[in-house]
């Protein structure tokens, strides 16, 4: 897999010549992710394939892949949260072209500015990460911890417990 890959793109000279792109993108280039993980020296694995569907529509497909550290919210440890997004996004000009977008697409808003490429792979990275990232119980050493687990967990799931204690009083 080739490791060069442009710091800006043109999304739509790329669609309409359906250029294809794999590499790595370094975490020391988006600003805004190393400001929440703690493996800033991370890198990104990104592979973009431009093109032109049956209705028009410029896109954009792909995939991002990596790891970041962000710190649990529960224990405040360091926890690996593997990243595996799939992109699918359709090329607009104009904010107003969203709404002509079919559902299948995110919109791409792109000016008369090159993109970043480092800019796009940031902002699939932010999408996946979780408000509120936590480790599994049992794994969280904060998990025996009386004053939030339960509450947190109640909401995740059903409490079986509680399905039999309806059945009791019937
Ligand atoms: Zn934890």
């Amino acid at each position: 897999m080739s490791n060069r890959l442009p710091d800006f793109i043109d999304p739509v000279r790329y669609a309409d010549t359906k250029q294809a792109l794999a590499g790595a993108v370094p975490f020391s280039r988006m600003q805004r992710l190393t400001d929440i993980v703690s493996n800033r020296d991370g890198v990104a694995e990104v592979e973009l394939l431009f093109d032109v569907d049956a209705q028009g529509t410029r896109t954009v497909h792909g995939r991002v892949r990596t790891e970041v550290w962000l710190a649990c919210q529960r224990c405040l440890q360091p926890m690996s949260l593997p990243v595996d997004s799939v992109i699918s996004l359709g090329i607009i000009a104009t904010e107003h072209d969203a709404e002509r977008l079919p559902e299948a697409y995110d919109p791409l808003l792109v000016g008369d500015q090159p993109l970043p490429l480092a800019e796009l792979v940031e902002d699939e990275i932010l999408l996946t990460l979780p408000a509120f990232p936590r480790h599994e119980a049992g794994v969280c050493v904060a998990a025996t911890s009386v004053t939030q687990a339960p509450v947190a967990e109640a909401e995740e799931k059903p409490n079986p417990f509680a399905v039999l204690a309806r059945l009791k009083s019937n």
